[in-house]
Parts: C-alpha cells; sequence; structure tokens
C-alpha cells in the first residue's frame, strides 16, 4: 500500500473491502472468518441488514447538528445505556481513550468541588490499558508505551491485579479515582476475581475514591451481561464505554451514578463530535438488538466457543490456559502465539496476538453456531502444524 500512513500500526496485506455477517472479503475475493471483530468493534458483524438501514436513513436526515442544539437520538441512547448499566447519565465523545479522559477528568473536579483540590493521583492496575492519549496513557500500565511521552499525569500508583494489601496501601494515599479493567483486554483476556472486584468496590467507599470501571473491551454485551462487572454484582461510580457501542462507527461515553451527574458544568469538557447522529442512530441499532434477545446469542456462542477451546487445551499441551468469558476469549500458549496467529491467518481465521503468549478472540456478537464450528476447527488444524520446541 501507500507511504503515506504513519506507520502506528503493523497491518497484514490484505486489502478488505466488504463484508457479511461474521466474514470479511478481500479485493481478491478471498473470504476470512472474522474472529476479531475489528477488536471487539463490529459486534454486529459485516452490513448488518438492519444497521444499513438506518444508516442509509439517517444519513438521509442530518449527519451532525453540534452540540449547541438537540437532535431526537442521543437522548434515547442516554436513557438505554442508564438501564443497561444500573447508572444515570452520559457523557458522549467518540472513542475508548477520549472516554477515559473525560472519567479521569470527572473524578478530579468530584475532589475538586468538594474542597480537596489536592486529591489528583490515580491507582491503576499492572497489567490495564486505558488508551494513547495523555491521561489515558498515564494510566496505562505497560512502561514502554509511556517512556518516550513523558512527563505525564503525576501521582499514578498500580497495583498487581488481585493484590488486596496493594489496592488498600494505594488507595490510603487518598488518589481521586482507582481505574481498572474487570477483565483486562489488551493486559491478556486476565478476568479479575469477582472478589477483588468487590473488595476494590469497598476500599473506595471507605476511601472516598472513584472507582472507574473501564469496559470499553469488555462492555455493551461482550461479556454475555451488558457489563463484564455485573457478574459479580459490583457497580462502579463511573463505567466507560466505546468499541462494540456504535457497532463500527466512533463513539465513547462515560456512564456516571447520580451524584456525579452535574460534577461537570458547561465549559469544563466538551467534544465536537461526540453524540452526533450517525453514532447514535449505530448505538440505537446495537442497543435495541440486545434488548431483543443479542445478549442470548451472546451467551450460546461464547459457551460453545470456550467449551471448543477448552477441548483444544485438553489435546495441545502447548496452551496452558484458556482465559475470558463470553465472546470475549483467550488461548494462553507460551512463546507461540505469534506462530499460531500466523497459521491462523494463513487458514483464513481473523485473530491477533496479546500481551505476547495470548491469542485473543472477539467475535461478532451475530456469529453462527456454524461459523463458531468453522472456526475451532481452523484454530485445531493450526494447532497440529505448531512447531515441536
Ligand atoms: N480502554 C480499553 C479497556 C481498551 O481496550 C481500549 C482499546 O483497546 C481503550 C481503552 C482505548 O480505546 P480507543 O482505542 O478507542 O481510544
Amino acid at each position: 500500500m501507500g507511504e503515506h500512513v504513519m506507520p502506528t500500526y503493523h497491518r497484514a496485506d490484505e486489502v478488505f473491502v466488504a463484508g457479511d455477517g461474521a466474514v470479511l472479503r478481500t479485493a481478491e475475493g478471498r473470504e476470512f472468518l472474522d474472529f476479531l471483530g475489528g477488536i471487539a468493534v463490529s459486534a454486529l458483524g459485516h452490513a448488518h441488514p438492519v444497521l444499513v438501514e438506518a444508516l442509509r436513513d439517517q444519513v438521509g436526515r442530518a449527519l451532525h447538528v453540534s452540540n449547541l442544539y438537540h437532535h431526537p437520538l442521543a437522548e434515547p441512547v442516554a436513557a438505554m445505556l442508564a438501564e443497561a448499566t444500573g447508572l444515570d447519565t452520559v457523557f458522549f465523545c467518540n472513542s475508548g481513550a477520549e472516554a477515559v479522559e473525560t472519567a479521569l477528568k470527572i473524578a478530579r473536579k468530584h475532589h475538586h468541588l468538594r474542597g480537596e483540590a489536592g486529591r489528583t493521583g490515580f491507582a491503576a492496575l499492572c497489567g490495564g490499558f486505558h488508551g494513547r492519549t495523555a491521561g489515558a496513557l498515564s494510566v496505562t500500565h505497560k512502561p514502554e508505551y509511556r517512556a518516550p511521552f513523558g512527563p505525564l499525569l503525576e501521582g499514578v500508583t498500580f497495583v498487581q491485579p488481585e493484590d488486596s494489601i496493594g489496592l488498600e496501601t494505594a488507595l490510603a494515599q487518598r488518589p481521586a479515582a482507582l481505574i481498572l479493567e474487570p477483565i483486562q483486554g489488551e493486559g491478556g483476556i486476565r478476568a479479575l476475581s469477582a472478589d477483588f472486584l468487590r473488595l476494590a468496590r469497598a476500599a473506595c467507599d471507605a476511601t472516598g475514591t472513584v472507582l472507574i470501571h473501564d469496559e470499553v473491551q469488555s462492555g455493551c454485551g461482550r461479556t454475555g451481561t451488558f457489563l463484564a462487572a455485573q457478574a459479580a454484582g459490583v457497580q462502579p461510580d463511573l463505567v466507560t464505554l466505546a468499541k462494540p457501542l456504535a457497532a463500527g462507527l466512533p463513539i465513547g461515553v462515560v456512564v456516571a451514578r447520580p451524584e456525579l451527574r452535574r460534577v461537570l458544568a458547561p465549559g469544563d469538557h466538551g467534544s465536537t463530535f461526540g453524540g452526533g447522529p450517525l453514532a447514535c442512530r449505530a448505538a440505537l441499532v446495537l442497543l435495541q438488538a440486545l434488548r431483543d434477545g443479542l445478549l442470548d446469542d451472546v451467551r450460546a456462542r461464547g459457551a460453545q466457543l470456550q467449551r471448543g477451546l477448552t477441548g483444544l487445551a485438553a489435546e495441545f499441551d502447548a496452551i496452558t490456559e484458556v482465559r475470558g468469558r463470553g465472546l470475549m476469549l483467550g488461548l494462553q500458549i507460551p512463546n507461540k502465539a505469534a506462530e499460531l496467529h500466523g497459521a491462523l491467518h494463513a487458514r483464513g481465521l481473523l485473530a491477533n496476538c496479546t500481551a505476547g503468549d495470548v491469542v485473543r478472540f472477539l467475535p461478532p456478537f451475530v456469529i453462527s453456531e456454524a461459523q463458531v464450528a468453522t472456526g475451532l476447527d481452523r484454530i485445531h488444524d493450526a494447532l497440529t502444524t505448531l512447531s515441536d520446541d
């Protein structure tokens, strides 16, 4: 391809021009089974007829009106998000990192309003990933990601997942917020235990720390509940959502509990494109589909894929763990994840390699039973070709 796009990603050679459900097609007509969903984005797969129709209709009405005026779609999306999360109010932006930035700002201003303006630090988890903008990068753990871009936000303490004493020590320093992913995505599909999530909630309550759950990757139904943390019965003060929410269009949101709804006043924060009609129209389609039974499909297909992967782990010693829930799953395969990823790609299955030793699967929520079975066959076939060393 050309040379005018900055080389910030390693891209495969294929040029994808179209798709249908969980299948993507190249310019030459080669078909790939999409077990990656554009990295957890394409919840409705490709060219979903209801989404296509809704967006066609919306393009013919208004693409953008600015946040200086109302349009009829933002409030219904916000109301559906409030209901699905059990929280209250929504700030709209355009990406996961922007949602995280917003959550960090809300946390700091919350303390500012309460007369604790010095309460500006953050606690975050080792292995956590929250995005590449300055604030989000500051609470992202991987030192290589942060090192070239300092100085970042001061006062960030990283705690090991499941280290309850480390967490209590960090919160005793009275940070503005604790941010965590209930299931770490980029960190290798690592689920926090329900006990640790509950302990984090209790420790935040005890210290007045704002609890931010970053569910940009795990949220919007991907794990079989609308929020992954709902499986543990834990509610955050703020939750960030993005990737699948508009089924392929850029969107990010922070959903806040009632006490935080007025923390950001006019002039404190904003987003030119945030909550525009097109992204909101797409989000309405996704949220309605989840209400109409898509969550059941995620659970069924997730269980099928997890069963299949667990069977492969029993057959192939190279696999050390099957991780995740719903349609957010990973195979830990030390020293061989990149090789397996390559073998899958060669067999027409899109996945990706994360945290060095995990092959990650984030398929569309609409993937069929037959497609999951075909994907498992391809994974089996690819595993038989791995080198012995
Ligand atoms: N938070 C989490 C948990 C993510 O997985 C990601 C992206 O992978 C982000 C934040 C950043 O989202 P974006 O790439 O949309 O800025």
